[in-house]
């Protein structure tokens, strides 16, 4: 008989016919005639009740049967009399295809903490939790590449072995194929890249932005989605090693329509997952987070309030707070000033521009005013940054200006230069980080619990 998924049991509700169900055991419970099994397939955050008659299967039978194992049962479907369910399955055959020894299964117990589960990252995508995390986070990815591809959008696959490390974005992964206990040497000393595997110095991307923007200016509009690394050693709820960028980057679009694509895309892509994964965010709901959901229609029902960093820094410094980081013109936001502005002053999502240049990158579009560049960074409730983006300086002398003030070695960037040399245009696009955005969705406060495989420092194990 063919199996039919949980997801699709509930969504058919076939009553009354004969269904074949795989999956693993979540609870069993019961007593000397009747055991209960809760059997969830990884489909929905929903389980699936299994009756097993006593009268026909014993307690020989079940012994195997634990939180954990894994078990095919055919059985007949029917309206369930007991409390929680509106329908369960009265066990006809059982197969257990694996067993899960209770003394040795570590999600044993219910309601394990999130720390515990961390420790336990292999296993933790069994729990409702993670299960409901891992298909909102899988759903968020396929919106993404909706939204795109419906605007016309092509998506582009930017190296994650790059020579050049003038992004400035972060600190970057080395890859090397050299041997670290013997380093080839020049005759003055330094390590002789030019035996190394690409004849030069290479490290993992952290981000996509630079080749991206060879994508635009041919194609028009283009995005990423894929893997960046930064290797700063910052332990923060925030932040990890390895985690998933989208970045788009548009030709012929100003910091305006910029704005405006990065508010209707973080919007589409709630939208989507509240209409695509409604159960999951309504346990994650229960659970951790009472308003999630409404967090979630506010931020989709309101428009971004939009300012400048100048107008920023005013209110903060007018706010009577005392932050741990003092506010004045000319300083980087730090997550308390950001969150102020957007959860206790305004109460909405607010798009920042204007920065001041000195602590924005060095390809961002330079304001007339000769101290700000044409940065926009999208601030969220609980999250702080989700989006950083800007104008790009499309102008090739002002471009070489800054690079040149900056000291960043112009023998890397040849390439992207080219793109001002030849044919150059108004060209603006953004970063948004992927797990940033499952943060917001799911109501979780640590990066680390919406990602499967987190990579942090001093954390690789699984
Ligand atoms: P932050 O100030 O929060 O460290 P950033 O300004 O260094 O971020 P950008 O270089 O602007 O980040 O990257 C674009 C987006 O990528 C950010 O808005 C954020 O959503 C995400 N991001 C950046 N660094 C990380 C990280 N280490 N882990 C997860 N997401 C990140
Ligand atoms: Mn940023």
């Amino acid at each position: 008989m063919k199996r039919i998924k949980i997801v699709d049991i509930f969504r058919e509700a076939p009553l009354g016919q004969t269904v074949s169900v795989m999956g693993w055991v979540r609870t069993r419970r019961g007593n000397k005639n009747v055991q209960f099994v809760a059997l969830n397939d990884g489909s929905t955050v929903r389980n699936l009740q299994i009756v097993f008659d006593l009268n026909e299967f014993n307690e020989e039978q079940l012994k195997a049967v634990t939180t954990g194992s894994a078990i095919h049962v055919d059985g007949v479907l029917v309206e369930s009399m007991g409390k929680g369910q509106s329908f369960e399955v009265q066990a006809k055959s059982l197969e257990v295809f694996g067993t899960a020894d209770p003394a040795e299964y570590p999600l044993q117990k219910k309601g394990h903490t999130l720390e515990f589960l961390r420790e336990k990252a292999h296993l933790r995508p069994r729990t409702a939790t993670f299960g409901a995390i891992l298909r909102i986070r899988s759903t968020l990815a396929f919106a993404i590449h909706k939204f795109f591809q419906e605007r016309g959008f092509f998506y582009l696959n930017t190296p994650l072995i790059t020579a050049s490390d003038c992004e400035g974005a972060g600190a970057m992964f080395q890859v090397t194929t050299l041997p670290l206990d013997k380093l080839p040497l020049t005759e003055d000393g330094a390590v002789d890249y030019s035996k190394d595997f690409f004849g030069k110095p290479t490290a993992l991307t952290v981000s996509g932005q630079l080749e991206g923007e060879l994508g635009a200016t041919a194609l028009g509009a283009i995005y990423t989605f894929g893997p960046t690394f930064r290797a700063e050693n910052s332990n923060t709820p925030r932040h990890l090693s390895e985690f998933w960028m989208i970045e788009p980057e548009v030709s012929f679009f100003d910091i305006t329509d910029n704005m405006q694509l990065a508010e209707d895309f973080v919007k589409f892509c709630i939208g989507y997952a509240l209409d695509n994964c409604r159960d999951d965010i309504e346990f994650l709901a229960e659970h951790f987070d009472k308003e999630l959901v409404e967090r979630l229609e506010f931020v989709l029902h309101n428009e971004f309030v939009r300012l400048s960093y100048t107008e920023g820094i005013e209110i903060l410094r007018n706010s009577g707070r005392k932050f741990e980081f003092p506010v004045e013109w000319g300083v980087d936001l730090q997550s308390e000033h950001e969150r102020y502005l957007v959860e206790e002053h305004f109460r909405k999502p607010v798009i920042l521009t204007d920065y001041p240049r000195d602590i924005k990158a060095f390809y961002m579009k330079q304001n007339d005013d000769g101290r700000t560049v044409r940065a926009m960074d999208v601030l969220f409730p609980k999250i702080g940054e989700i989006i950083g983006g800007s104008e790009r300086e499309a102008d090739y002398d002002k471009l070489m200006a800054r690079i040149e003030e900056m000291g960043i070695p112009m023998k890397d960037m040849w390439w992207y230069l080219d793109t001002r040399r030849f044919g150059t245009v108004p060209h603006s696009g953004f970063g948004l980080g992927f797990e940033r955005l499952v943060l917001f969705v799911t109501g979780m406060t640590n990066i680390r619990d919406v990602i499967p495989f987190p990579r942090t420092p001093n954390n690789a194990e699984f």
